[in-house]
């Protein structure tokens, strides 16, 4: 496949890469912004909003020409293409945003370009009849307005590129401030890819400076006929409130709960495993524990054999202090908890060490026992930091879990061997995604069955999003006719 580096820049690349794997550690900011990577010109990104829309007008015009299988033949080469400059995107990707880890973003990739559905997703359905026969279609929206986070840049922007290719749309994207070089990567990877594949080269666009502003011309562009919302709940509202059909997928805070049927080695393990995939990034991450009291020593023992390192109630408030800070509302007036932006997705032993405790390599998440109403329970940290409550049956866990979970209606977990205890969980939490005995990420395929993405939209119920959630159904019927029976 043709990408245009020299031998130099390639070598440079490589280099680094493998710096930045070995150590965890980040790339220099010299190598790039967000226009370029190694002074090679991102492709399709553009300084106006309302030239990345007509870019993206262009591109939807060239991929409704393409055949079925020419955009399949596409998105091999796409996913192909991912495969290969995963390590590159992962490491940009903890250089840009300073959050999460370059082998776990790394895997993401991977998922990325193993899951994500193509066109096989589109299926159309028939139905005959005394009065002939009537066929519905997944049509293409046109041109889609995607906004995305900065916890799963260049996975959202692929992944949500695969999909939307797949069902035939153009799409623009106004990538998170904080990771516009690593979206914007991933922009160019589509691009080059349909350059490889003989298509014309803007396929998908993206700003060099994305605001709220350009967001705002998105939204109001009559180019625009869907929008595809991932992030935190102040974009999702926004984008909901647009008057345009919009796809919201927004925040989550997972909670956990073991019950004393669980295989607790097991569940301790899985716990952590997924609690610090990618530093806690992801929407779907166990963010807190709901613990039997009659097997909640024996889960913080596994975990302490898990890299886990406990903080005691005071060393909790400590860091509490911290990782949130009080933000004053200026329209409302109103002080609230909110995240410290510095301290998202970094290692759990940077975290420790903003309270004086200073841990090896091996220490890969921070875990206390907490109230219920604890800041660690309530709020959506996206760190390596789990509370552990205890509760004592499973009504009680239950209700403080539902209750954590703040109606999110996101992603919950259970780790137990009992089928009533699983089923009424999961009845009652109404997530998006409930995994039970495994860690958070089997939920998005990685582990577990099912497709792959990193757009689930709860709030606006396509859930686990694919080709077809970019879709509008359109129906052609043959009255009278094409009848064989
Ligand atoms: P964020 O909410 O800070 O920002 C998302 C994007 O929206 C950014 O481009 C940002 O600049 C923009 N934005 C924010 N407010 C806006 C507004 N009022 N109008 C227009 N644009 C606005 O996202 P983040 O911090 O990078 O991501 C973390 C959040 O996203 C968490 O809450 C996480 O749970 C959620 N998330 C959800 C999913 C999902 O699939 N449901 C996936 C990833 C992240």
């Amino acid at each position: 496949m043709a990408i245009n580096w020299t031998e130099t820049q390639i070598e440079e690349i490589v280099n680094k890469v493998v710096v930045g794997i070995q150590g965890n550690r980040t790339l220099s900011q010299s190598t790039w912004d967000s226009v370029s990577y190694c002074g090679r010109a991102f492709i399709g990104v553009y300084e106006k909003m309302e030239d990345a829309i007509a870019a993206a007008e262009n591109g939807y015009r060239a991929v409704r020409a393409m055949s079925v299988a020419q955009r399949e033949k596409l998105i091999t080469v796409i996913r192909g293409m991912i495969r290969d400059e995963a390590p590159i995107m992962a490491a940009l990707g903890v250089a840009e945003t300073g959050m999460g880890r370059v082998d776990h973003k790394t895997a993401k990739h991977l998922l990325v370009a193993d899951k994500t559905p193509g066109t096989e997703d589109i299926v159309p359905t028939v139905r005959t009849g005394d009065f002939g026969l009537t066929l519905t279609e997944m049509a293409p929206f046109g041109v889609v307005g995607s906004i995305t986070p900065s916890t799963n840049p260049s996975e959202t922007v692929l992944c949500n590129s695969i999909g939307m290719i797949a069902a035939a749309n153009g799409v623009v994207f106004n990538p998170h401030p904080n990771a516009i070089a690593t979206s914007n990567y991933a922009v160019d990877l589509i691009n080059r890819a349909s350059r490889a594949a003989g298509v014309p080269a803007v396929l998908v666009a993206s700003m060099a400076k994305p605001t709220l502003d350009t967001a705002n011309v998105m939204y109001k562009h009559p180019a625009i006929r869907l929008l595809v919302c991932t992030g935190g709940p102040g974009v999702v509202r926004a984008v909901l409130a647009s008057g345009k059909k919009a796809i919201g997928a927004g925040a989550g805070n997972p909670p956990v709960i073991v019950d004393d049927t669980a295989d607790i080695p097991k569940a301790a393990k899985d716990i952590i495993d997924g609690c610090t995939f990618d530093n806690n990034l992801p929407c779907i991450a166990e963010k807190e524990v709901f613990a039997f009291a009659s097997i909640a020593d024996e889960l913080i023992a596994g975990m302490l054999k898990n890299g886990a390192y406990k903080i005691t109630a005071a060393e909790a408030e400590k860091l509490a202090g911290i990782v949130l800070k009080d933000v004053k509302n200026p329209k409302t007036g109103i002080v609230k908890k909110a995240v410290a932006r510095d301290c998202v997705g970094r290692d759990a032993k940077v975290l420790l060490e903003k309270i004086g405790i200073h841990v090896g390599d091996e220490i890969r998440c921070i875990i206390c026992e907490t109230s219920f109403d604890h800041l660690f329970v309530q709020e959506e940290l996206m760190m390596p930091i789990l509370p552990i409550v205890r509760v004592h049956n499973i009504d009680e866990a239950i209700e403080l879990a539902v209750k954590a979970e703040h109606g999110n209606r996101h992603t919950a977990h259970m780790h137990s061997k009992n089928i009533d205890h699983l089923s009424r969980f999961a009845k009652a939490v109404e997530t998006t995604i409930f995994v039970k005995n495994a860690p958070s990420y089997a939920g998005i395929g990685f582990g577990g069955e099912g497709h792959t993405t990193f757009t689930i939209a709860g709030p606006t119920g396509e859930g686990i999003t694919s080709a077809k959630s970019f879709t509008r159904l359109r129906r052609c019927v043959m009255a009278d006719s094409f009848r064989i029976i």
